[in-house]
């Protein structure tokens, strides 16, 4: 990763999944300080906008000579990321296609964002969302996770990846654990039945459910299937019926 802020992004790898990543050896991190690459005394890799206007822009000298270190350092073919409002939109699908690259280089921008010279370098742009956030350096960090969540390995169960949200275009299906009664809401009889093509039945159905009711968007999308369609409709009647 290629930032200005280097004990900043490193805390990623500090916690949680992508720690375990590191530690298993299914993941390599690597914070590089753009700082290191300036060509002046002060450290600066910054300068004023040509044309005039508010901020600073990254200069592309110091980008230029730590992009080539990083690529060199990995060894292997690694894809140039930009992160950037402007790039793909982070989904599933392009975390999962980014999880297959052997190696990733990550630009993290700041100030008014990269000399636009610097566009030959970069394989793509990722955004985090819609939104403008100050520095490229959390987007980054979510990336990371994102990824190292689905390395060979990392999860301690294979499957729960798969079955997580947007994995097949759906929401995940909802959670329960002990105890069985809690503040008089009982867990669903069928998922104690120990049945369990009923359970994946009920859960599927569930997971259907939720897309229709918080991201209906994200069900226009998918091509439902006669048996998708006839479980919602049986969600649906369901909550119609919890309600009346
Ligand atoms: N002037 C730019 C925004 C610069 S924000 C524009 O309007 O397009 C400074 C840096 O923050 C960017 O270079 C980028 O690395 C990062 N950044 C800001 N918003 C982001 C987002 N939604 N996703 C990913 N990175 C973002």
């Amino acid at each position: 990763m290629v930032t200005l802020f280097p004990e900043f992004v490193e805390q990623v790898v500090k916690v949680g999944i992508p720690r375990k990543a590191v530690d298993c050896g299914a993941l390599e991190f690597r914070a590089r300080d753009l700082r290191n690459y300036s060509d002046c005394a002060d450290r600066r890799v910054d300068d004023r906008p040509y044309g005039g206007g508010p901020g600073m822009v990254m200069e592309p000298g110091p980008l230029a000579d730590a992009i080539a270190a990083a690529k060199t350092a990995i060894g292997v073919e690694g894809k140039v990321i930009a992160m950037s409002p402007q790039g793909l939109p982070m989904t599933q699908a392009l975390v999962r296609q980014l999880a297959a690259e052997p190696a990733l280089v990550l630009v993290c921008g700041r100030y008014e964002g990269l000399d636009e010279r610097v566009t030959p370098l970069i394989d793509f742009e990722v955004s985090l969302g819609d939104f403008v956030l100050s520095g490229g350096e959390l987007a980054a960090m979510v990336l990371v996770d994102a990824v190292a969540r689905l390395l060979p390995g990392v999860l301690g169960h294979e499957g729960s990846a798969q079955a997580d949200s947007f994995s097949d275009g759906l929401l995940d299906h909802p959670h329960y654990t002990r105890p069985p009664l809690w503040r008089d809401a009982a867990v669903p009889d069928v998922l104690l039945s120990g049945d369990h093509a009923k359970i994946a039945r009920w859960r599927l159905k569930q997971a259907l459910g939720a897309t229709f009711l918080k991201r209906p968007d994200l069900l226009e999308k998918l091509q439902i299937s006669r048996t998708h369609a006839e479980l919602l409709r049986e969600f649906l009647a369901e909550a119609s019926g919890e309600k009346n």
